[in-house]
C-alpha cells in the first residue's frame, strides 16, 4: 500500500478547474517531485494534499485512510507536514524559536525525544545551530529556507511536502539544498518535491510526475525522466 494516493482528484477555483483527473502514489520512503510550467498544477496539488484546498472529484489516501476531506490541522497530526512556499519564517523570532514554532502542535512522548529532534535538525543543518540565537528576518534566503525545512522537520513528518525549496536562490546554495532534501529522505522521510529545477530535482528522485495544465502527462523514475527527449526539451532547456 503506497503511503499517499491520490486518485483520479480535480480541484477547482471558483469556476475554473486548476487539476483535471489527477492520480499519483507516493510510496513509504520515496522522494517524489512534480514538475511541470507556470500553472501547471503543482502547488494546488500540494494545497490538495496538506488539506487548504479541497478537490471537487477524486480522493486523498493517506496511510490507508481517507483524508480527502480532512481539516488540514488535522492532516498534521496525521504526519503530513508542508515546509511554507515563500519560506514564511517568523522575521521577529530566532532561528530556535522558530524551530520550536514546528513542534507545537506536536506532543514529544518525552523531553528527550524533543531535544534528540532539535538536535538532529541542528546536526543537518550546522549553519542553523551557529545561528541560533539570530532573529530570523536578518537571515539570508537560502538560511531561511534552511529554517523552514528545519522547522517542518520538528514535526517529525511521516510526509514532507516541499513547494519549490530552490525558488530565487543562487546556484550554490541550490544544490545544497538539494543535498540536504536526500539526505532527509536517505535518512527515512517521505519526501513530495515540487520544482521548477527539474534538471536537479530528477535527478535527486526515486520517481516523478509532470504536469501540464492540470493532468499528469508522464511518470517514471527521475533518471528515465532526465533522459526522455520530451521533458529534455521542454524542462531542461536541451533539446
Ligand atoms: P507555479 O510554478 O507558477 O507556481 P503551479 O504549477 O504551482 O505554477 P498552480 O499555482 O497550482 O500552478 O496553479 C494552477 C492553476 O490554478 C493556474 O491556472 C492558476 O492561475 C490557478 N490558480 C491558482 N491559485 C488560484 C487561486 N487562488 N484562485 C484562482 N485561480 C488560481
Amino acid at each position: 500500500m503506497a503511503l499517499l494516493e491520490i486518485t483520479d482528484m480535480s480541484v477547482a477555483y471558483g469556476r475554473i478547474e486548476a487539476l483535471h483527473g489527477v492520480s499519483l502514489t507516493v510510496e513509504q520512503g520515496e522522494l517524489v517531485t512534480l514538475i511541470g510550467a507556470n500553472g501547471a498544477g503543482k502547488t494546488t496539488t500540494m494545497r490538495a494534499v496538506s488539506g487548504l484546498r479541497a478537490p471537487s472529484r477524486g480522493s486523498i489516501v493517506f496511510d490507508g485512510k481517507d483524508i480527502t476531506r480532512m481539516k488540514p490541522h488535522l492532516r498534521v497530526l496525521e504526519g503530513i507536514i508542508q515546509a511554507p512556499e515563500g519560506r514564511g519564517v517568523f522575521p521577529g523570532m530566532t532561528v530556535t524559536e522558530n524551530l520550536e514554532m514546528g513542534c507545537y502542535a506536536r506532543t514529544f512522548e518525552s523531553k528527550a525525544q524533543h531535544d534528540e529532534t532539535l538536535d538532529h535538525v541542528f546536526e543537518l543543518f550546522p549553519r542553523l545551530a551557529e545561528r541560533r540565537d539570530q532573529v530570523g528576518g536578518t537571515m539570508s534566503g537560502g538560511e531561511q529556507q534552511m529554517l523552514a525545512i528545519g522547522r517542518a522537520l520538528m514535526a517529525r513528518p511521516r510526509l514532507l511536502l516541499l513547494d519549490e525549496p530552490s525558488m530565487g536562490l543562487a546556484p550554490m546554495i541550490i544544490a545544497q539544498i538539494f543535498r540536504i532534501v536526500s539526505e532527509i529522505n536517505a535518512q527515512g522521510t517521505t519526501v513530495l518535491l515540487v520544482e521548477q529545477n527539474a534538471q536537479q530535482a530528477l535527478s535527486r528522485s526515486h520517481r516523478a510526475y509532470v504536469l501540464e495544465t492540470g493532468n499528469v502527462v508522464r511518470s517514471g523514475p527521475g533518471r528515465e525522466l532526465l533522459a526522455d527527449p520530451a521533458v529534455k526539451d521542454a524542462y531542461l532547456g536541451v533539446a
